[in-house]
C-alpha cells in the first residue's frame, strides 16, 4: 500500500474553521530546522548524498600566513576527514579534493558540498579560482555547494583545491563588536557529493514567501488569508516516504504540493485574485408594516421601485433586487403600469425578483407549515408573473433562523441564502461570512452574510473597505455581496450611489473591484470559486431580540390558532372529496377561499408584526385579519362538518338517537380524552346525566364526555348512552401538608391563612400536591414512581421580572432581568370541579396592584396532564410575568419544539455562547429528561423559555411601551400544561401529547341510528415518530375530471430523529402516488402496496415527506 498516495479526504475534515495563530504556527515547524526537521521539509531537500565518494588531503600554512596558489600547491599534504578541528583564527588551510562519482549517481545533477564553518575559495588543479563559499549556521548567509556536473557519468573523476580561510564572512564572531577569539577553531562539519530534489528546494522558497505574506501584509488584505491557506494546503497535501515502496506516493505528494505554490503565484500577479471582489446590488428593505401600516407599504412600493425603474432607463448597467411576492402583487393591483416596466426590466436582466417567500417571515414563531406556505406562495407567484423561481432565499432583516430552513429552502428550488442579521448578536461575533449552513437533516444551502453588515449601504469608501476588513472567510473566498439603497421604510438607492460605486470600481488603492450583479449571478461566482467552506449545523440563533417570542401575545396566540384552523379546513374539505360513506358532489373544494385566508395570516408573519414590534396602528389592521381567518375558517370547517355528516333526506327524527362525532386529525390514536359538548347543540330532551358516575356537567352548564380508544386520522361517532370501559374516576381532597412542605418564598404579600392546608388530586396516571395557593408541591408520576418537582420547592409559581432593556423596547429582553425578579401575590385555591370526570382547582392572584390572574388548574380522567387554563388582566410597565417549574430532572440540555422537529439547548451558561441564550424559542412543547423520566411543557401559544438547571420558565407577558405604548395592555387567555412522562424524551410521547394539545378532537353533534354508527380510519401510520402533519388538495390538481379524481397533498415529518420506512395505510383508493417537493412539483413514485391502500414511504431524522396521490373520488 501507498501510504504517501493521495487519499481523497471527507469533506468535514477541509472544511475546519481554523484558528489563525495555530495555524501560522504549523506553518513555520514546516520548515524550521531542529525540533520536526526529520518530518518536515528539510529532510527531502536531498534526494542522494555521499561522503565515501570525497577523499580529502590538507596541508595547513603555518604562522596564519597568505600564501599564493602556486606556493601553496608545494606544500606538504596529509590525508584529513570530516569531524577534524582547524584554527586558530585567521589561520589558512589547503584541501586537495579528490572525487569519485559512484554508479548510483549516475545521470544526476550532482553538487559538491563542502562545509568548514568558515569562508573558502574553490580553485581548479590548475590555478583558475572558481567560487567562494561560506559555511555556517545563518541560513542567510550559507553558500556550501558547488556544481559539479548536470550530467553525471559513473565512475567520472574530479579534482579540486580548496583555500579555507578561518573566519567566517563577518570575521572570527560573525561580528564586529567585540575583540575577536584568536584562539578560535573550526570543525569540518561536511565534505559530500549530493544530488539536489528540486522540488522540494523550490517549494522551501516558494514557502518561505507564503509564510513572509503572512506575517508581513495586513491581516485584512485578500492575498494574507490566501497565502495562509495556501501555505495550510500544501501541508495537507505533503506526504514523507518512509521506504522505498513508498516512493511513488512521496513524489506525487510532493509534486502536488509544488503544483499548489505555483498556481497561488500564477493567480496572484497584479489584478488577480488578491484583489477582492465586490459584486453590487442596488436594494431596498421595505418593511411590510412596521412604523406604518399596510396600506402606506402598498404606496411605498410602488414610490420605491417606480424610482428605480427611471434609474434603470437611465444607466443600463444598474441592478436592482426586491423581494416579498406579497409587495409585488399590491403594486400589480395598484400600479399595473409600473408593474409592466418592472416585468420589461426583468427581461433586461436589471429588475431581480429575489427571496422566494410570500412576505420576509419571521422564522422563529412560523409554524412549518406556515414556513412552507410561505415558499408555496412566493415562488408560485413569481413563477405565475416572471416566468421563473427565485433561486436566491433572502432574508436580510428577520431575527434568527430556524433550522429547517435549509431543507425547505432547498425544497422550494432554493439552494442559495442570504441574511445579515446575525451580525447584530449582542454578545458573541458570528465566525463565518461565506459558509455552507446545514439543518436539523443536514441539508446544506451556500449561505452569505454581506460583510458591510448592512442591507442599506450608502457606497462610501468606508464601507468598501468594511466588506474587505471585516469578511471572515477570505481564505475561503475572495467575494461578497454589497447590498446598497436606503431601507427599512423603502426607498432605495439614489443615483449619486450608484454614480460613485461606478467611480470606486476600479480604483487604485482600494483592495477590492467592484462590479455590479443580481444575487443569483453573485451565489453562482461563489459557488464555482469558493473552496472548503466551512459549515454551521443547526439554528441561526440571533443573540438579541429575544423578546419578539413573548411581546404582543395576542397577535402569536391569533397565528397559532389561525394556523391550527387551516389546516383543520383542509384536513376535513379533503375528507368530504374522499368519504367512502357519502358521495357529495355539491362539495366543492374551497381552494380560493383557503387561499386568500393563507395570504392574510402569511402576511401578518412579516418579521416585524408577528413579533410584536409594530406600531398600535399596523396591530389594528392585523386584528381585522385575523378576525376574518377566525370568522371565514370557522365557516369554511362548519361546511365540511355539515358535507361530512349531513343527515340529508332523513326527515324525522324517529329511530334516531343522541351520538357525537368525534374526529382526530392527528396521525396518532388518543387512548383517552374527555370533551365538552355545549348543551344547546344537543336534541332537547336528551338525557345526558342521569345517575350515572361517569358522567359531568361543568359549573358553566356543559355536558363533559369522557370518549377512548380514538383511532388516528378518523372519524368515530359516539352513542351518548354507554358507559365506557377501563373508567377510572378523577379524585381530589383535601388535604394537611407535610409542615416541611411550608416552603419559603420571596413575597410577604401573601393572602394569610390560618393552616396549612392544600388539595391532593389523584388519577389513574398522577398524583398531584397543591398547597392553599395552586403551587405545585408535588407530581408524583405512578407509571415511572418519578417525583417531578424539586423537593421543598415549588411549581406553577409566578414571577414578575423588571424587563428594561437598553434599547429596542419591545424586541429585547436583556441578561441582567434574570438578576431583578419576584413571587408575585397569589391568592387562595378553591375546588370548581371535583370529578369523576375532572376536576378544576379555580384561584385568583392579585399579582399586582393592577394585574390580576385567574387560573383553572385542571386534571381529568383520561391522563397524567395538568393543565393550566390561565387568565391574565395585564397592566404594567416594563415587567415581564413568567411562571416557572423546578423540575426534579438532571440534564445538561433542555428539548425545544421547532418547526418539523426540535432543538437542544443548553441548560448552563458555561461559555459565552451558552449564556447567550439565556432566552429562547420553542413551539408546543419544552423538555427536560434525564435517562428513564422527564418533564414536559406545553402550551396553546407561547413561545418565550429560559431553562437554568431544573428550572424551566415560560415567557407569558411582557409590557414594553415602544414602538406600540398599549402593547399586551388587556386581557390575555392561554393555557399551558405540565406532563410527567415515563422514559428519556427520545422514549417518551412527548411530540404526541403536545400536539395533541394543540389540535384537540373536533366534536360534532349528530344525531344517527344505532345501526349506522360508524368508525373511518381515514389515515394509519405505521411510525409514531412520522407524523402526518398536512392533508389538503393540490394548488393545481391534476386531471380534467375533478368529479372523479381528487389530487391530494399529503406532508409528513419526522420527529424526533430517527429514520425507518412507515407503512401509511388510507381509505382513498389510489390511483397513483408520487413524491413532491413543498412547492407540489411531482417527483419520483411511492410504492403502493394491499391494493392501493397503502403507501410505502422511507423517511430519514427531520425529514419533511410531501407525497401527491391522485385518488378515486
Ligand atoms: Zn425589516
Amino acid at each position: 500500500m501507498i501510504r504517501g498516495a493521495k487519499q481523497p479526504l471527507t469533506n468535514n475534515l477541509n472544511t475546519l474553521q481554523k484558528h489563525r495563530d495555530i495555524t501560522i504556527g504549523r506553518l513555520e515547524k514546516f520548515i524550521q530546522r531542529g525540533e520536526f526537521d526529520d518530518v518536515n521539509l528539510n529532510t527531502v531537500l536531498w534526494k542522494k548524498r555521499s561522503g565515501k565518494a570525497v577523499v580529502l588531503e590538507v596541508f595547513p600554512v603555518p604562522d596564519r600566513k597568505r600564501i599564493s596558489f602556486e606556493e601553496a600547491m608545494k606544500g606538504e599534504y596529509k590525508p584529513t576527514n570530516v569531524g577534524e578541528w582547524f584554527g586558530p583564527s585567521f589561520s589558512t588551510f589547503w584541501f586537495k579534493v579528490s572525487i569519485e562519482i559512484p554508479a548510483d549517481f549516475e545521470g544526476h545533477q550532482v553538487l559538491f558540498e563542502f562545509d568548514s564553518g568558515t569562508e573558502l575559495m574553490i580553485w581548479s588543479t590548475d590555478g583558475v579560482p572558481i567560487t567562494g563559499l561560506t559555511g555556517g549556521d545563518n541560513d542567510e548567509d550559507r553558500h556550501v555547494d558547488y556544481l559539479l556536473a548536470e550530467n553525471a557519468v559513473a565512475g567520472q573523476k574530479f579534482e579540486l583545491c580548496l583555500e579555507m580561510a578561518c573566519n567566517g564572512r563577518n570575521g572570527i564572531n560573525n561580528t564586529d563588536i567585540p575583540e575577536p577569539d584568536m584562539n578560535k577553531y573550526w570543525q569540518l562539519r561536511m565534505a559530500d557529493i549530493s544530488v539536489r530534489n528540486k522540488l522540494a528546494q523550490e517549494l522551501l522558497m516558494y514557502f518561505k514567501l507564503l509564510l513572509q505574506l503572512v506575517k508581513d501584509t495586513p491581516q485584512e488584505w485578500q492575498i494574507n488569508s490566501d497565502a495562509l491557506y495556501c501555505g495550510d494546503s500544501i501541508m495537507n497535501a505533503f506526504r514523507l516516504d518512509d521506504d522505498e515502496e513508498e516512493h511513488e506516493g512521496f513524489e506525487m505528494a510532493l509534486a502536488e504540493a509544488h503544483g499548489i505554490a505555483v498556481k497561488f503565484f500564477a493567480d496572484h500577479q497584479k489584478g488577480g485574485r488578491s484583489l477582492h471582489q465586490i459584486y453590487a446590488i442596488g436594494h431596498c428593505h421595505i418593511d411590510t408594516a412596521w412604523l406604518w401600516p399596510y396600506d402606506e407599504t402598498k404606496r411605498k412600493s410602488g414610490r420605491s421601485w417606480a424610482r428605480q425603474i427611471t434609474f434603470m432607463k437611465r444607466n443600463p448597467n444598474f441592478k436592482f433586487t426586491a423581494s416579498q411576492a406579497q409587495q409585488y402583487e399590491w403594486v400589480e393591483q395598484k400600479y399595473p403600469t409600473l408593474f409592466k416596466d418592472m416585468q420589461e426590466f426583468e427581461k433586461k436582466g436589471q429588475f431581480l425578483p429575489v427571496g422566494g417567500t410570500w412576505v420576509e417571515m419571521d422564522c422563529n414563531l412560523t409554524s412549518g407549515e406556515s414556513l412552507v406556505r410561505q415558499f408555496l406562495y412566493g415562488q408560485r407567484y413569481f413563477e405565475s408573473r416572471f416566468g421563473k423561481r427565485c433561486t436566491v432565499f433572502w432574508l436580510p432583516d428577520t431575527f434568527g433562523y430556524s433550522s429547517q430552513l435549509p431543507q425547505l429552502a432547498t425544497s422550494a428550488g432554493m439552494k442559495y441564502f442570504l441574511t445579515q442579521k446575525i451580525s447584530w448578536n449582542n454578545i458573541n461575533k458570528f465566525p463565518n461570512n461565506t459558509f455552507k449552513w446545514a439543518g436539523l437533516d443536514n441539508t446544506e444551502v451556500l449561505s452569505h452574510f454581506p460583510p458591510a453588515d448592512t442591507y442599506s449601504g450608502q457606497c462610501t469608501v468606508g464601507e468598501v473597505l468594511k466588506n474587505v476588513h471585516n469578511h471572515r472567510d477570505k481564505a475561503y473566498s475572495n467575494k461578497s455581496l454589497y447590498l446598497f439603497g436606503n431601507g427599512d421604510g423603502g426607498g432605495g438607492p439614489l443615483y449619486p450611489m450608484i454614480e460613485r460605486l461606478e467611480v470606486l470600481g476600479n480604483l487604485e488603492g482600494l483592495p477590492a473591484t467592484i462590479q455590479t450583479a443580481g444575487p443569483a449571478e453573485f451565489f453562482k461566482d461563489l459557488e464555482e470559486t469558493s473552496r472548503d467552506l466551512v459549515r454551521w449545523k443547526g439554528e441561526l440563533y440571533l443573540e438579541f431580540h429575544r423578546g419578539t417570542y413573548t411581546s404582543h401575545g395576542l397577535v402569536k396566540k391569533f397565528n397559532r390558532k389561525s394556523e391550527i384552523l387551516l389546516r383543520e379546513v383542509e384536513f376535513l374539505s379533503t375528507l368530504v372529496l374522499t368519504n367512502p360513506h357519502k358521495k357529495n358532489s355539491d362539495f366543492t373544494y374551497p381552494a380560493s377561499e383557503l387561499n386568500r385566508l393563507w395570504k392574510l395570516v402569511l402576511v401578518n408573519q412579516f418579521h416585524d408584526v408577528l413579533p410584536g414590534t409594530s406600531l398600535k396602528l399596523v396591530y389594528d389592521e392585523v386584528m381585522d385579519f385575523y378576525r376574518d381567518v377566525e370568522a371565514s375558517g370557522h365557516k369554511l370547517k362548519n361546511d365540511a362538518l355539515r358535507a361530512l355528516f349531513d343527515t340529508g333526506n332523513l326527515t324525522s327524527n324517529s329511530g334516531l338517537k343522541q351520538a357525537i362525532a368525534v374526529i382526530n386529525t392527528t396521525s396518532w390514536p388518543i387512548d383517552a380524552t374527555v370533551v365538552e359538548l355545549n348543551m344547546s347543540e344537543l336534541t332537547p330532551g336528551v338525557e345526558l346525566y342521569g345517575s350515572s358516575t361517569w358522567r359531568q356537567c361543568s359549573k358553566d352548564g356543559r355536558a363533559l364526555v369522557y370518549v377512548n380508544d380514538l383511532q388516528s386520522g378518523s372519524l368515530q361517532s359516539f352513542a351518548l348512552g354507554n358507559k365506557p370501559s377501563e373508567f377510572v374516576p378523577v379524585i381530589v381532597q383535601r388535604i394537611i401538608l407535610p409542615s416541611n412542605s411550608s416552603k419559603q418564598t420571596d413575597s410577604d404579600d401573601f393572602i394569610h391563612v390560618t393552616e396549612e392546608t392544600g388539595f391532593e388530586i389523584e388519577n389513574k396516571f398522577i398524583n398531584a400536591k397543591f398547597d392553599q395557593h395552586g403551587r405545585l408541591v408535588s407530581l408524583y408520576d405512578r407509571e415511572s414512581q418519578h417525583e417531578s418537582i424539586i423537593p421543598d420547592q415549588l411549581g406553577n409559581v409566578f414571577k414578575l421580572f423588571e424587563d428594561i432593556p437598553t434599547g429596542w423596547d419591545a424586541w429585547d429582553i436583556e441578561v441582567f432581568h434574570l438578576q431583578k425578579g419576584w413571587d408575585a401575590k397569589v391568592g387562595l385555591a378553591t375546588v370548581e370541579e371535583a370529578g369523576p370526570l375532572r376536576v378544576i382547582l379555580k384561584v385568583k392572584h392579585p399579582l399586582t396592584k393592577r394585574s390580576s390572574l385567574e387560573q383553572r388548574i385542571i386534571i381529568t380522567a383520561a391522563d397524567g396532564m395538568i393543565e393550566f387554563d390561565t387568565k391574565v388582566d395585564w397592566h404594567e410597565n416594563r415587567l415581564c410575568l413568567k411562571v416557572e417549574f423546578p423540575l426534579n430532572v438532571n440534564c445538561d440540555f433542555a428539548t425545544y419544539e421547532t418547526q418539523f422537529g426540535y432543538i437542544q439547548r443548553p441548560t448552563h451558561y458555561n461559555t459565552s455562547w451558552d449564556l447567550a441564550r439565556f432566552e429562547v424559542c420553542g413551539h408546543r412543547y419544552a423538555d427536560l429528561s434525564e435517562y428513564g423520566f422527564g418533564v414536559a411543557l406545553f402550551n396553546d401559544c407561547k413561545y418565550g423559555y429560559s431553562t437554568l438547571g431544573g428550572i424551566m420558565r415560560m415567557s407569558l407577558l411582557r409590557s414594553p411601551k415602544g414602538p406600540d405604548g398599549t402593547t399586551d395592555m388587556e386581557i390575555h387567555n392561554f393555557r399551558y400544561a405540565l406532563y410527567p412522562h415515563k422514559g428519556s424524551f427520545l422514549a417518551s410521547d412527548v411530540v404526541k401529547k403536545a400536539y395533541q394539545y394543540n389540535e384537540k378532537p373536533i366534536v360534532h353533534p349528530i344525531m344517527i341510528n344505532s345501526s349506522l354508527l360508524f368508525n373511518t380510519e381515514f389515515f394509519r401510520v405505521s411510525e409514531s415518530n412520522f407524523v402526518l402533519d398536512t392533508v389538503k388538495v393540490a394548488e393545481d390538481p391534476r386531471g380534467s375530471n375533478q368529479n372523479e379524481n381528487v389530487d391530494i397533498v399529503l406532508r409528513f415529518y419526522e420527529s424526533y430523529g430517527g429514520r425507518g420506512v412507515a407503512r401509511v395505510e388510507t381509505l382513498f383508493n389510489i390511483k397513483e402516488a408520487r413524491f413532491c417537493n413543498i412547492l407540489e412539483d411531482l417527483e419520483d413514485h411511492v410504492t403502493i402496496e394491499d391494493n392501493g391502500k397503502t403507501l410505502v414511504i422511507p423517511f430519514g431524522p427531520f425529514k419533511v415527506v410531501s407525497v401527491r396521490l391522485l385518488a378515486v373520488r
